[in-house]
C-alpha cells in the first residue's frame, strides 16, 4: 500500500464528519473510531471524558510519544423553547452565530429521537421584516425551525424535545474535481482521519515503531480539555495534530503543513519545532511556520494541566476555520507525510 492514500484518507474524512459529534455527545463517533482501530487489532480504551487511547508498542518503552486529534465539533444545545414553537440556543465552542446562520441542523433528544431544523434569523423574512439584514446575530435573534408541525412549546415538549438537547449542524461535505475538500468540521476530523490513516498504515505494514506511541483522539478540545489527561509519565514528545490557522497576515495556506510556532497560549517546544522543520525539508515536504493569534490546542492544554512534556502542533491549513471550513488534498498529503516521518524519527530532545 502507498502511503500516505490521500483519496483513502479523504473518504475517512467524509465518513467523520457526517457523524454528528458536537462537544459533550461524541459517544457515536468514539465509537466509530474504536470500531475502525479494534478492526486493525490495534489495543485501545476510552477515558472516562469519553475519549479513547490507542497505544502501538515501540521498539524502546522507556520514553513514549503522544499524538492527539480531536473529534469533538462546534455545536450548540437547545437553551429555551418559545412560546411560538422555535428553539432558543446556546453555542458550544468558539464562534459566532453569523456563522451559522440558515444552516440546516438536527436535534438529538435524551432518548435519542432526531429531528431535522434549519437555524434562521427570527426576522428572515424580507417581505415582513423591514430590519432583516441589519439586525444583529445573536443568541436574541436567531432561533431554530424544527421541521415538525408544531405551533407551541408544549406541541415541541411532545416530540420529546427538552432544554439541553444537543443541536447539530450540517457537515454540508462536499470533494471538487480540483481536489478541495469542503465541509463545517474539518477542524479536527481532517487530522483524526490522518491519524487513523497513519496507523493503518503501520499496523497493515508491521512497521514497528522506535518508541512507544499512543494516539489519543480526544473529545474536548473545543471547549479547552481534550487532551490534557491520561499523558504517561514515560511521555517526552506531544503532538497536537490540528488545522492551520488561514487569514490576512498568516503563511498557513491550503496546501502545506502548518508548523505552528506559538498560539494564544505562547511558543511551541523550539527543539520539536526544530526537528519537524528539518524532517519537512529532509523528506521534501511542503510546509508552513505560523503563529495562531487567537487559538489554544490540546497540548498546549496538557502543558497547562502540569505536564512536564515536550509540546507541538502541526496539521492542515483550513480556510474559514469555524465556519465554512475548506481545505486542498495536497494539505492532507503534507500532513499525512509529516506525521509518518516523525512517529519513525529519534526523540530530538
Ligand atoms: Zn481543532
Amino acid at each position: 500500500m502507498s502511503y500516505p492514500d490521500t483519496k483513502e484518507t479523504i473518504d475517512l474524512i467524509k465518513k467523520l464528519v457526517t457523524i454528528p459529534s458536537p462537544t459533550g455527545n461524541t459517544f457515536e463517533v468514539i465509537t466509530y473510531v474504536e470500531k475502525f482501530l479494534r478492526e486493525l487489532q490495534v489495543d485501545t480504551y476510552r477515558n472516562r471524558k469519553g475519549g479513547l487511547i490507542a497505544t502501538l508498542p515501540g521498539t524502546d518503552s522507556s520514553k513514549h510519544r503522544m499524538l492527539t486529534a480531536h473529534v469533538d465539533t462546534l455545536g450548540a444545545m437547545v437553551k429555551e423553547i418559545k412560546p411560538s414553537g422555535r428553539l432558543k440556543i446556546d453555542l458550544i465552542g468558539g464562534f459566532k452565530y453569523n456563522s451559522i446562520e440558515g444552516e440546516y441542523c438536527q436535534i438529538e433528544t435524551s432518548s435519542g429521537r432526531k429531528y431535522s431544523g434549519t437555524i434562521l434569523m427570527h426576522q428572515t423574512s424580507v417581505h415582513v421584516y423591514k430590519d432583516a439584514g441589519k439586525a444583529e446575530r445573536n443568541q436574541e435573534n436567531m432561533e431554530v425551525r424544527i421541521d415538525e408541525v408544531v405551533k407551541s412549546a408544549e406541541d415541541v415538549r411532545k416530540l420529546g424535545i427538552e432544554v439541553g438537547d444537543f443541536v447539530s449542524f450540517s457537515p454540508r461535505v462536499e470533494i471538487t474535481p480540483s481536489g478541495f475538500i469542503k465541509s463545517r468540521h474539518l477542524d479536527d476530523k481532517a487530522s483524526v482521519a490522518l491519524l487513523l490513516q497513519l496507523i493503518k498504515h503501520l499496523k497493515t505494514n508491521e512497521i514497528s515503531l522506535p518508541y512507544t506511541t499512543h494516539f489519543l483522539i480526544s473529545n474536548n478540545e473545543e471547549i479547552g480539555y481534550g487532551g490534557n489527561s491520561n499523558i504517561t509519565p514515560e511521555t517526552v514528545e506531544y503532538l497536537a495534530v490540528d488545522m492551520g490557522a488561514m487569514g490576512d497576515g498568516q503563511s498557513t495556506d491550503e496546501y502545506t503543513v502548518s508548523i505552528c510556532v506559538k498560539d494564544a497560549s505562547g511558543p511551541y517546544h523550539y527543539g520539536l519545532r526544530k526537528h519537524l522543520v528539518k524532517l519537512a525539508q529532509e523528506n521534501n515536504i511542503e510546509y508552513k511556520l505560523d503563529i495562531y493569534p487567537y487559538y489554544g490546542s490540546d497540548a498546549s492544554a496538557a502543558i497547562r494541566s502540569g505536564h512536564d512534556i515536550v509540546h507541538g502542533l502541526i496539521g492542515p491549513g483550513i480556510d474559514s476555520s469555524h465556519a465554512f471550513e475548506r481545505t486542498h488534498q495536497s494539505s492532507i498529503e503534507n500532513t499525512g507525510k509529516l506525521l509518518h516521518h516523525y512517529v519513525l524519527s529519534e526523540i530530538s530532545s
